[in-house]
């Protein structure tokens, strides 16, 4: 039996869950809120991981593809302190695919593929159990009803209120995100100091940290702990207003890793919210929740990998057919809460120790968690 299935996003996790269920011929309508694939920059790169985001392209039947795309040479790692002392120098082994590298944009691409979205159609609100399904309501006054509708829409989901109370909390820390461009040509130093993959700085309760994505762009984010209503100057529009209070609150620190936001063009301000580490709710018949939507955690390295693998597990289950689709569904949700937790707690730990009082404890995490 064919049921009717929508998901609100086409983020890493809607189009891992549409791309396979897709791949099983199970038709499916992805309701997505921006205009289109090109509304907004893509953001950075992201490394997908063996187990999980890798996993997820194979099921979708895209690993070999992503292979060829990505960048195994992006899993090279450098960690300074502020004075610009060189700490660690990781770099991959020419085999190593443990954790490649991809721009967010290639990786979109990739999952888009044949998939026919449906653009600009935010959602306002999803009710369950109206006698024929769950209706979702739209920005513009239209609405529809389906059997299942998979919220993957995010931080700040409009699905989840229908399953969950849960909102996300500030957890102290906030990101100021930069970019620099052409970095080779036009900043050949930054480009050696940022090598092939990424180089960090970490300080008393502040990180610097630029990741080269392709074609010669590199992102920057400033971190640092701060009341979330410290610094909305940050907000301004003014981009050398924003870089004199970032070099304020990174003074001190040596003049090639403070070249990374005297250069950086445009700044946004990202304070970084979570939602509860073991976030879970009582299952609610037609409607669920995957990625940021379900387990927003500290980005750290996971949450787009959970996000894919959350969606190609859940459209696996439902494309297999066994059972009724409700109980797949709950079935998945229990698979998908322990999972998140485990990585939430770790993301959460691990973000009090990269951005804290005692630097050291950055390092002893990267040194756990590089391969030597
Ligand atoms: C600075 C930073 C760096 C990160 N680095 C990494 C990393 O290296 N590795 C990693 O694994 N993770 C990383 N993450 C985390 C990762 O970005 C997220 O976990 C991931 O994007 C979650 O995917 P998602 O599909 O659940 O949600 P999203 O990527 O947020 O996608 C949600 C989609 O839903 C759409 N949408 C939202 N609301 C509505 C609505 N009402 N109606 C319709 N559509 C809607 C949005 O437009 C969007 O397309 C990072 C995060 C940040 C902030």
């Amino acid at each position: 039996m064919r049921h009717r299935i929508a998901v609100v996003g086409a983020g890493p996790a809607g189009l891992a869950f549409a791309r396979v269920l897709h791949r099983h011929g199970h038709p499916v309508t992805v309701l997505e809120r921006d205009s289109g694939p090109d509304a907004r920059p893509p953001g950075g790169t992201l490394d997908l991981h063996e187990g999980l985001g890798q996993l997820a392209l194979d099921k979708a039947g895209l690993l070999a593809r992503f292979q060829a795309l990505s960048r195994p040479e992006g899993q090279a790692m450098r960690i300074l302190d502020p004075a610009g002392t060189v700490l660690r120098d990781w770099r991959p082994r020419p085999e190593d695919r443990a954790n490649p590298e991809i721009d967010r944009g290639h990786l979109r691409d990739l999952l888009l593929g044949p998939l026919d979205v449906r653009w600009g159609r935010g959602v306002t609100e999803v009710v369950p159990d109206t006698g024929d399904g769950t209706l979702v309501r739209f920005a513009d006054g239209r609405q529809e009803t389906f059997d299942l509708v998979v919220g993957a829409d995010g931080a700040w989901s409009r699905v989840r209120p229908a399953v969950s109370k849960a909102t996300p909390h500030y957890t102290g820390v906030t990101f100021v995100e930069t970019s620099l461009d052409d970095v080779d040509t036009r900043h050949p130093g930054l480009a050696r100091l940022v090598g092939d993959g990424s180089v960090a700085v970490y300080g008393v309760n502040r990180g610097l940290v630029a990741q080269r994505n392709s074609g010669g762009h590199v992102k920057v984010y400033a971190q640092f702990r701060a009341p979330v209503d410290r610094h909305t100057g940050l907000d301004r529009a003014d981009a050398d207003a924003v870089r004199s209070i970032l070099l304020s609150l990174f003074d001190g620190w040596a003049a090639p890793v403070l070249d990374l936001l005297r250069h950086g063009t445009a700044f946004v301000r990202r304070p970084l919210h979570a939602l509860p580490v073991s976030h879970t709710w009582t299952h609610v018949r037609g409607v669920t929740l995957l990625g940021d939507a379900a387990h927003l955690m500290p980005p750290l390295g996971a949450g787009a990998n959970l996000a894919m693998l959350d969606g190609a597990e859940l459209a696996e289950s439902v494309a297999d057919g066994h059972g009724a689709l409700d109980e797949t569904v709950r079935a998945f949700e229990e698979r998908m809460w322990a999972r998140a937790a485990r990585w939430a707690s770790v993301t959460t730990a691990g973000l009090e120790r990269l951005v804290g009082p005692d630097p050291t404890e950055a390092l002893a995490l990267f040194d756990q968690v590089q391969p030597s």
